[in-house]
């Protein structure tokens, strides 16, 4: 029997229409529409598609949106000043700076500038060690957005062994972290799962997906995890987004796992609304904790 396919799509749908209702109850209540502000210096296509998708989504739930464009030869010190700008900004409820910066700019100085009140990427240095030490201020909106995808599915993680390819700060990382954490505002079933965390020096990583009840590819190598890897049965979440001339790819080949797994995620229609969504969720909690302080 052919895998169920986890629709994220639809899942995404959900979660917006209750995160529309939040924002109304908080509005509607006194509070400040909640607002984000999305910097996005140079060109790349991939990004401003990325951004618009995020303006389009804000509007949709209620939320006031910002773009600031800036061009590409922008420098660190001028991407700085607009980033502390908007840090200074009461109506600016969260910050978000599109990647990948352009190779001038300092990426990891601006990104710690970011006010981590206002930081709903979660990628602020305090907003990640709140995460590793289980009371998050944001969670970060990829593994979050795969978090909700599970529960809402009914999957439950607890006990499970976990392998999750790919150790960026952006996926892998916080991915490995919520998983084997004790799922703190999560609902415990949720985390709980003895995680391993690979990347392209492990030794033998077909034998440890084949040990995996649950796999999270997180590479950005086109169908790099094949059926054969795989346990009978596997829950596969694929979060690759690989642009080929077939165009967008997963990191797994879907037809392939689809005759072996449980449960997979398409791409397109996958993680990736799951991750727009999320950041929605952070832009309102951002808000909520400022009109509270
Ligand atoms: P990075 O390039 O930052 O990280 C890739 C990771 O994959 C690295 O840890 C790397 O290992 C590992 N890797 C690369 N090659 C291999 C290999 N042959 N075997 C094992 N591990 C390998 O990518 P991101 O985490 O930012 O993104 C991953 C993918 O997810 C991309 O396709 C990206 O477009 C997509 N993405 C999708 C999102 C969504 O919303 N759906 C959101 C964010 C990303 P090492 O560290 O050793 O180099």
């Amino acid at each position: 029997m052919p895998a169920e396919i986890l629709d994220g799509k639809a899942i995404a749908k959900q979660i917006q229409a209750e995160t529309k209702q939040k924002v109304a109850n908080f509005v509607a209540a006194g509070g400040p529409q909640p607002k984000l502000a999305a910097v996005l210096v140079g060109e790349d296509p991939a990004s401003q598609v990325y951004v618009r998708n995020k303006e389009r989504a804000c509007k949709r739930a209620g939320i006031d949106s910002e773009l600031v464009r800036m061009p590409g030869d922008t420098t660190t010190e001028q991407l700085l000043e607009k980033v502390n700008q908007l840090n200074a900004d009461s109506a600016v409820s969260g910050i978000l700076v599109q990647l990948p910066l352009p190779d001038q700019i300092d990426a990891r100085l601006v990104l710690d500038t970011v006010d981590p009140n206002k930081d709903v990427d979660a990628f602020h240095p305090h907003n990640v060690g709140l995460i590793s030490q289980g009371r998050h201020r944001f969670l970060p909106c990829t593994p979050h957005g795969i978090v909700q995808m599970l529960k809402r599915y009914n999957i439950e993680t607890t006990g499970k062994n976990v392998c999750v390819i790919g150790r960026s700060d952006i996926v892998g990382k916080p991915m490995a972290m919520m998983l084997s954490g004790y799922g703190i505002g999560l609902g415990g079933e949720f985390a709980n799962a003895t995680v391993t965390l690979c990347h392209s020096r492990t030794a033998d990583l077909p034998s440890t997906v084949a040990q995996a009840d649950i796999v999270v590819a997180a590479i950005g190598r086109p169908k790099f995890v094949t059926a054969d890897m795989l346990k009978p049965g596997a829950v596969v979440v694929d979060v690759g987004i690989n642009r080929t001339d077939d165009g967008l790819v997963g990191d797994v080949d879907f037809d392939a796992a689809m005759q072996v797994a449980s449960y997979v995620t398409p791409v397109p229609g996958g993680v990736g609304p799951l991750t727009v969504t999320m950041l929605l969720e952070n832009t309102l909690a951002a808000a909520i904790q400022q009109h509270d302080a």
